[in-house]
Parts: C-alpha cells; sequence; structure tokens
C-alpha cells in the first residue's frame, strides 16, 4: 500500500491545481525556525508584474494559525484579513493596478511532526510541522503568503533565505547560493529562477553528502543527499542510483531542467518529488529496492511535472508518462515476462474498479482514491504501450523530445502531448487520443466465433470478434497456435462485430487474444484471477469462524475487522452466507477442507497442503463474490496474518511461517482462448 503512495508527489499536495502562467510573481523570503519550539518567524517581500489587471482580483492566503505583524501592498497596510473557508486568512489586493509590491511579516507555531499520519492524509491536507527529528514545510500548508488569482495560486520564483540552529541543515527546491555557519546558527540561500508552483522548505539534523557529476548530456549537476545520522551510510549508494537515472533520462529526453539533484530524509513515512529533490521517508530510505524503482520514478518527475506542469483543466498526463517511463521501463529492463506482468497488473486493477467509478482519464487531477490512482496511473501507462506499439519507437522517443523541448517551464495539456507525438509520427492521433481520453471505461473484446478450413496445402481461418457499442477502434493482436508453432495475426477493429479472414500455412488449433495483455480493455473473469483485494474493498461481506474456543473466536474476528474495510456480518454456526457476499472463512487446518466440501465451495488448492503456520487463497463463490480462506495453526497465526494480510492485497495466496510470509503469489491468468474443434 504505502508503496504506491510513494509515487504521488508534492506537486498535487495543494497549490498545483489550476496555477496559470502570468503575471509573473517573485518572492524573497527570510525565515527563522527553532524546531525545539517549533516557532517560525519570517519576512517576505513579493513582487507582482505584468498583465496584474487582467487577472481579475488577486488575494494573498495564509494559513489561520499564523500572525501577520505586518502586511503592506504598495506602501500602504492592508485593512484585516477575512477568514476564508478551512482556516485560511485571506487579504484582497486593490484592484486596478499595473503591480504590486508587498512587504509581509508574519510569525507562528508549526504543528508538532505527527508519526501516526498516513500518506494519504499528509496529501489531503499540508499541515506544515516542525520538530527535533525534523521540519516540513510544504507549499499546500500556505506557511508563506501565497498569491492567488481567480484559477489558483499564480506561478512564482523566489529567492529562500533559511536560518535554523547550527546542528541542522535545511533545503528549499532550487539552487544553493549560499550558505554559512555563524552565532550558532546555519543560514542557506535556495533560489529557484523558473515559474514554480510553490515553495516547499524542509530542515532536519542532517549529515550532507555532496558529489559533483557531469552527466550524459553534458551537464553539471550537484548531487547532495541530506540523510538523518542513523542512514547516513546509504549515501554514497543514493548518489551513484541518482547518477545513472539522470544519464538515462537526459540520453532519452533531453538535458536535465536543473543545476543539482538532493536526496532528503524525512521521519515520517512518506514520499514527495519536488523539483531538485525528492523528499522520502527514513524507513523507506532504508529498504534496498527504492534506489531501483521509487528514486528513479522521482528523479524523472523533473521532466515531467515539475519541469512541465499539468494542466489541471485537461487532466493530469504527468503521473502516467512517469510510470510508463519509469516503473514500467525497469520492469521492460528485467526482460518481457515482468513487463507483461506490470501490464497485466494493471488491467487486474482496472477489473477491479466497481461499476460507476471509473472515469475518463481527462477528469484525473491527482491520487485522492485508490479509483482515481488506477485510472491516473495505470490507464494512462497503458494509454502510452499502446501508443508506442502503434507509432513505433523511433517516431515515440521523438515525440517525447520534441514535447519537452516545446514545453519546458510552462504548462502543457494531452492534446500538447498529442500534437507532439503525431508531429513525430506524421499522422493524425485525434481519433487515438479522443477516444482513451474522454471515453469512461475500457472496451470489453471478445472472440465470439472462429472456423477452419483446409483449401490445398494452406488453412483458410475465420474469426468473428464483438466489443462494446460504440465501438473503439483497436489494434489487437491475436496469436495462433499451429501444429508448426505459434504465429501473431494484428487485427484493425473498428465495428461493434467483424469477422476477419487469413490464411495459415500450418493446421491452427488454437487462438487467443491479446495474450500480451497491450490493448487496454476489460479483462475477462478467467483473465483476472482472484485477488485477496476484492475480499477488502468489498462492500457488503460476510465472516464464517469454523472451530470452537474464546481464543480462536476472539483472534479470528480481530482478523476480520483488521481486514475488512467495512463492517461485516459474522455468521452463526450453520448460517449459509448470504448471495452476492463477499465471504472471509476461517478456520483449523484440521477443520476447514471438510467445512469447504459441506459448503460446496472451492476446495483448497493443490500446492497449499496444510503444515505451514497459516495459509490465505483467494477464490470465488459459484456466482463470482470474492471467497478467501484463512487455514491456521492456532490463533497466534492468526494474529500474525491480521498484520500482514493487509500489505499484500494483490496476491491471491500466501503461506506464513512463524512472523513472515513465506511465500506468495497471483493464480496464473488464462488468455482468452479459442480451440478449433
Ligand atoms: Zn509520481
Amino acid at each position: 500500500m504505502w508503496l504506491r503512495a510513494l509515487a504521488a508527489c508534492a506537486l498535487f499536495a495543494g497549490v498545483a491545481a489550476g496555477a496559470s502562467a502570468a503575471p509573473s510573481v517573485q518572492y524573497d523570503v527570510t525565515v527563522r525556525i527553532d524546531p525545539a519550539t517549533r516557532a517560525l518567524d519570517a519576512t517576505a517581500t513579493i513582487a507582482v508584474t505584468g498583465t496584474v489587471a487582467d487577472q481579475g482580483p488577486l488575494r494573498i492566503v495564509l494559513a489561520s494559525g499564523f500572525t501577520g505583524e505586518r502586511l503592506q501592498a504598495d506602501g500602504r497596510m492592508l485593512p484585516a484579513p477575512s477568514a476564508g473557508r478551512d482556516g485560511y486568512q485571506v487579504w484582497s489586493l486593490p484592484a486596478g493596478h499595473d503591480a504590486h509590491a508587498l512587504d509581509v511579516r508574519w510569525h507562528g507555531t508549526l504543528a508538532p511532526v505527527d508519526r501516526t499520519i498516513t500518506h494519504r492524509q499528509t496529501l489531503d491536507r499540508p499541515v506544515a510541522t516542525a520538530g527535533l527529528d525534523g521540519t516540513f514545510l510544504p507549499a499546500g500548508s500556505f506557511w508563506y503568503p501565497v498569491i492567488v488569482g481567480p484559477d489558483g495560486p499564480l506561478l512564482a520564483s523566489y529567492r529562500v533565505t533559511l536560518d535554523v540552529p547550527a546542528g541542522e541543515r535545511g533545503i528549499v527546491p532550487g539552487r544553493l547560493v549560499a550558505e554559512s555557519e555563524a552565532d550558532g546558527r546555519y543560514h542557506a540561500t535556495f533560489a529557484f529562477e523558473h515559474p514554480a508552483e510553490g515553495i516547499d522548505l524542509i530542515a532536519g539534523p542532517y549529515r550532507v553528502e555532496a558529489r559533483t557529476v557531469h552527466t550524459a548530456g553534458g551537464s553539471t549537476i550537484a548531487l547532495r543527499t541530506y540523510f538523518h545520522p542513523a542512514i547516513a551510510g546509504l549515501a554514497p549508494a543514493y548518489l551513484d542510483a541518482v547518477k545513472g537515472y539522470l544519464d538515462l533520462y537526459e540520453r532519452w529526453i533531453g538535458p536535465y531542467p536543473f543545476t543539482e539533484f538532493s536526496v532528503v530524509s524525512s521521519p515520517t513515512p512518506t514520499g514527495f518529488g519536488m523539483p531538485t529533490l525528492t523528499y522520502l521517508g527514513e524507513s523507506v530510505l532504508k529498504l534496498p529496492f527504492i534506489r531501483a524503482t521509487s528514486l528513479g520514478h522521482e528523479v524523472l518527475h523533473n521532466w515531467w511535472g515539475n519541469g512541465v506542469y499539468p494542466d489541471a483543466r485537461g487532466g493530469n498526463w504527468s503521473e502516467g508518462l512517469t510510470t510508463f517511463m519509469a516503473d514500467y521501463a525497469y520492469k521492460a529492463r528485467e526482460g518481457p515476462d515482468a513487463a507483461r506482468e506490470m501490464r497485466l497488473g494493471w488491467l487486474r486493477d482496472l477489473a477491479a474498479v466497481p461499476p460507476g467509478q471509473d472515469r475518463p482519464l481527462a477528469e484525473f487531477a491527482a491520487r485522492r482514491l485508490a479509483t482515481s490512482q488506477i485510472v491516473g496511473y495505470d490507464k494512462a501507462a497503458m494509454l502510452f504501450v499502446m501508443l508506442r506499439d502503434e507509432i513505433g519507437t523511433a517516431a515515440f522517443d521523438e515525440g517525447v523530445r520534441r514535447f519537452w523541448s516545446e514545453h519546458r517551464f510552462r504548462v502543457a495539456s494531452w492534446r500538447d502531448l498529442q500534437a507532439a507525438f503525431a508531429a513525430a509520427a506524421g499522422r493524425d492521433l485525434g481519433p487515438f487520443f479522443t477516444q482513451w481520453l474522454e471515453r469512461t471505461g475500457v472496451p470489453s473484446v471478445r472472440v465470439v466465433g472462429a472456423e477452419r478450413r483446409a483449401t490445398g496445402d494452406r488453412y483458410a481461418i475465420r474469426v468473428t470478434i464483438e466489443q462494446g457499442v460504440p465501438p473503439y477502434a483497436l489494434r489487437v493482436p491475436v496469436r495462433m497456435r499451429t501444429v508448426a508453432g505459434d504465429e501473431t495475426l494484428v487485427l484493425d477493429l473498428g465495428r461493434s462485430r467483424e469477422t476477419f479472414d487469413a490464411t495459415l500455412g500450418a493446421r491452427p488449433i488454437a487462438l487467443a487474444l491479446d495474450p500480451e495483455f497491450r490493448v487496454l480493455r476489460r479483462l475477462a473473469a478467467d483473465e483476472a484471477p482472484p485477488i485477496l483485494r476484492q475480499l477488502m474493498v468489498a462492500t457488503r461481506s460476510a465472516v464464517a469462524v469454523i472451530g470452537a474456543g474464546a481464543d480462536w473466536s476472539a483472534a479470528a474476528r480481530r482478523l476480520a475487522l483488521r481486514t475488512l474495510d467495512t463492517r461485516p456480518r459474522f455468521l452463526a454456526a450453520g448460517d449459509a452466507p448470504p448471495a452476492d457476499t463477499a465471504l472471509l472463512a476461517i478456520g483449523r487446518h484440521g477443520d476447514i477442507d471438510a467445512w469447504l466440501a459441506a459448503a460446496k465451495l472451492p476446495a483448497r488448492p493443490a500446492g497449499l497442503a496444510d503444515t505451514a503456520d497459516a495459509q490465505v487463497w483467494a477464490a470465488s463463490r459459484p456466482g463470482g463474490a470474492p471467497l478467501v480462506v484463512v487455514s491456521a495453526r492456532d490463533g497466534a497465526a492468526l494474529d500474525t496474518v491480521a498484520r500482514l494480510m493487509p500489505h499484500y492485497g494483490q496476491q491471491s495466496f500466501l503461506v506464513f511461517e512463524g512472523e513472515r510470509v513465506a511465500k506468495r503469489g497471483v493464480w496464473p491468468s488464462q488468455a482468452v482462448a479459442w480451440r478449433f474443434e
């Protein structure tokens, strides 16, 4: 769960929505923070220039926890603020001016670091926090006076000088202009010269490791780690990994757009990507695979998201493109099977979206709920898989470079991406983008008939395929299994029902539709094997506890309540579970097989012998509702299952030995097949 959360980015933490390019705003901020008392004291001069009068009324917004001591605009004190919605104070700037010069001083006490907070809560309501373990002032917390136009906060460049106790180090996205230590204080000045979506500030008891590198694209870049002392030893490995990602993406896209990149540790298990840095939980940074996955995703966001800004009104393409060029690209590097597994995982997630909950891709703005994440990340990444299949790798890569050079540091939409790829491919991609961006849901494609006829020493085949109404334009690979091996035909679909003829040199035995999962479509039931998550998210569920004993029943109850999103109905012995309800059955090894047989439910899968401390597996009840069975040795084993199972929702089965998951996996997916008689 938290792994997916890592992919979310500060960009969407609040201020980005609706940011617009004009007029120009320049901040000069000085901020003094004392982590021990959590006191913040700051001053800012803000210059607003350009087409101010065209923008409609401008406002200044500051979180209500701060006290504005001095608030001058154009040499005059502003009247008292009005209380805005949700705990913000709001000042209106006088209308009819071509420019504004603001002079502000404010102070306040920051909230303590809340270690129990989840990453999702951090995203939903960013709060500025401070403490001896770390200080985090996200832009979305409105810790400084934010200039807001009719469409939301204005893009702004800035210069920030931070002032913290000498044992601390701090960082703001941008270029480190100067730093010094004197009189028991550390001072550092950072400048960000491009229009940015907000100002984030991080400080903590950091050890800083720095290295200057020359990248594949010929840039000189300052790499740094700001790590808590306990993980300072990891710095060299992180610096090496960042260098590798910069080389990869400079070759693929174009020069890295900044002069530095830093990896910064956080006392809470969050994960953010901001321009020039990524902020990852200390516990997360210790995990060895983070360098191979999430780190690269966050580095790539300096191109997509922090280098070219997604248009909040036209849909957020940056998570999909970043997932495709980072997470998916790393899987493809492992091999075709790993990449296929990832595509299947996306389609399985899409198949799990409850009817009516899906949204067009063009409406995805930011990750909030699991469903919008599936659309924004998985569906969008799959769009890029299909686009590259459609136009070829050379045109795809040229489109990527063209998009980057044309839209650097500007807001760009899905349609701008479309234009770049269309120019690179030399063809109109309008229908392709329109159907995938604007339609809700995904097509269901199925083979409804296939015939084979011998003609001399060759075989004529006729395949009939159906999809929904109105039809999508789809290129669907069909794999023909023949006595002489496999042959793949690519069919161009454009109608709700159509028939294709082909001739093969060898006798066909069977065919499979899109066996490599390269088409964005709704998986058929046997292509989407049951996974544990289907039970966890079910809106109606029932629990059968098999076996007696107070300790056993209590442990089974704890397991059910911990695992299920909604409160289940606990069945009494002999009760039949209601139809169309997800069912969780919990029993001891010796009892569960007989109970499943008596209830006419699928038996324990072969390969899951009842020798481990516990086994958990997902199946389907007759009629299709999810079934999850927990077979355990004793109540202690149930407590281990309760603790760990919520982290393994994407799996079909788990085998527990002692306190750990010894084996896990997903049931194999059956490609949609047609067998010739
Ligand atoms: Zn991301």
